[in-house]
């Protein structure tokens, strides 16, 4: 069996020890909450896991309807409703439900979507049973593959127009499809390479499935931490008696068998758990990183279309350009690349797409600049009042605490579609508001407590933690009031 060790380099007692999953074996009660609850769900999923094939073809053709049949149809008319519209209403499946749906999904089930719904993920697996089969390459397996593959799917889907026309679903999801595929048939042995590697999704619900209430732990734990494991049974490639960490699974239950005293069980725990306990679960550096920067690139796509600032810099460097003779700019540029749709009104040119990269990567770098500035802040505090470990461990562990925050303001900024049709349904606009300001208040709530806890596991006293909390409350705060025209309206 290949398997490569993935933890940092820390290390400590309690990480490789046989924790207290062992309880299988000696037959005292299911660790973790509610275990009459994990025994049912385990039993059922367990049980019924041999119709899953069924349920991604199904999601696997519905996902084929919803992206080609808008193309054939006429524009929708203005007054058009989910209900009496084919292709507002899969606009209202893919941003009012999906999106939203399966982000809070992961609060409460963690990688579900992944094992249980997605078509893209089973279309790769497929492919590869029939495929090449060939060693996954180094560039793939490279951390930052699906960082690169997250910024560039969303500002592709900003810049055709995603939300808006049924080209931009089909060519960013169908896209995606075809990637997902092509990566199957071609690259490892019984596995998703594009799943563990390279989907730009997979690694955003991998973060947040760190604060989720569902975890697949070892029945009994070897020791050696977290381990990559080309081959075995798991189709992301962990090492299954070693697995500390839940980013990666994405819960097909295929290591999971009731009667057996090998394999994983479900384990039900507190929301944030993991992360609270970050050191114990395999901490990682680029998962970080892609916090700080998937959460800026997500608001750049956000206030390019409301902040005034987006428009004062368009006519700048619109202006500058004709000054220089660069008249191409104000050419529209292919399909494929940017919005050409003058049928809806909308046809980007050079000018648009290089404004709405540059806006983007410019609020990624702003926003992963401010999060990295705090959280190194926390971590030297940390490091002066007495916390343990390097200050680039404290930094990584500390950096989780933005998760929260992360994962609301994302909901919120690009699931706003759900929350219009709440209001369009009869919900007063301003109670919604206020439960979306709420949500954001509860989310850095809840990234306190957590950052609280981590300094707590870095052996900080209770009184010092209140100095190393405060560069991380700042970075929460820096998060939520740049979301905020996403609470209340441009
Ligand atoms: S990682 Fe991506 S492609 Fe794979 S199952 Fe999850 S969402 Fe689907
Ligand atoms: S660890 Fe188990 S449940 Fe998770 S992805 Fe691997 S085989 Fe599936």
């Amino acid at each position: 069996m290949v398997i490569i060790d993935t933890r940092s380099g820390r290390g400590g007692a309690g990480a490789g020890a046989l924790g207290p999953e062992i309880w299988f074996r000696s037959g005292t009660e299911r660790p973790g909450l509610f275990p009459g609850l994990a025994r049912v769900l385990e039993a059922f999923f367990t049980r019924y896991r041999k119709f899953l094939p069924y349920v991604h073809a199904a999601m696997f053709v519905a996902f084929l309807v919803a992206i080609i049949v808008p193309l054939f149809l006429p524009l929708p008319p203005e007054d058009a409703t989910p209900l009496n519209n084919f292709t507002v209403a899969v606009n209202f499946a893919f941003w009012g439900i999906w999106f939203p749906l399966v982000f809070l999904s992961v609060i409460f089930t963690g990688r579900s979507w992944c094992g249980v719904l997605c078509p893209m993920g089973a279309a790769s697996e497929w492919a590869n049973k029939v495929g090449l089969q060939r060693q996954i390459p180094r560039w793939i397996k490279w951390e930052g593959t699906p960082i690169v593959s997250f910024l560039i799917i969303t500002i592709l889907g900003q810049t055709v127009g995603v939300r808006d026309h049924p080209l931009g679903i089909a060519e960013v999801f169908g896209g995606t499809l075809l990637a997902a595929v092509t990566m199957g048939f071609i690259y490892g042995r019984k596995k998703r390479a594009w799943c563990r590697h390279a989907c730009p999704i997979g690694l955003l619900l991998g973060v947040f499935s760190r604060l989720g209430a569902v975890q697949f732990a070892p029945k009994s734990k070897h020791p050696g931490g977290d381990a990559y494991a080309e081959r075995g049974i798991c189709p992301t490639m962990i090492s299954i008696p070693r697995k500390e960490e839940s980013r990666h699974c994405i819960e097909c239950f295929r290591c999971v068998k009731p009667s057996s005293p090998g394999g994983l069980f479900l384990r039900l725990r507190a929301p944030g758990e993991e992360v609270a306990k970050i050191r114990d679960h395999n901490p990682n550096a680029a998962e970080v990183w892609f916090l700080f920067v998937g959460t800026g690139a997500a608001l750049g796509g956000f206030l390019w279309l409301i902040l005034p600032s987006y428009q004062t810099w368009r006519m700048a460097l619109g202006t500058w350009a004709i000054d220089h003779n660069m008249f191409w700019v104000g050419e529209p540029g292919p399909w494929w690349l940017m919005s050409v749709h003058p049928e809806a009104r909308e046809v980007f040119t050079w000018l648009d797409f290089t404004m709405i990269v540059g806006y983007m990567l410019g609020w990624a770098a702003l926003l992963a600049a401010g999060l990295a500035l705090a959280t190194g802040l926390s971590s030297w505090i940390a490091g002066r009042l007495g916390g343990e470990g390097s200050f680039r461990a404290r930094f990584v562990e500390l950096g989780y605490q933005f998760a929260p925050v992360a994962m609301v303001s994302l909901l919120l900024g690009l699931g706003g579609k759900l929350f219009d049709t709440v209001v369009a349904a009869g919900a007063p606009a301003a109670l919604v508001g206020d439960f979306k300001a709420a949500l954001l208040a509860g989310a850095t709530l809840w990234g306190l407590a957590l950052g609280a806890r981590i300094l707590a596991r870095q052996g900080v006293s209770f009184y010092s933690r209140m100095f190393a909390l405060a560069p991380g409350l700042a970075g929460s705060i820096f998060i939520v009031f740049s979301w905020w025209p996403a609470v209340v309206g441009a």
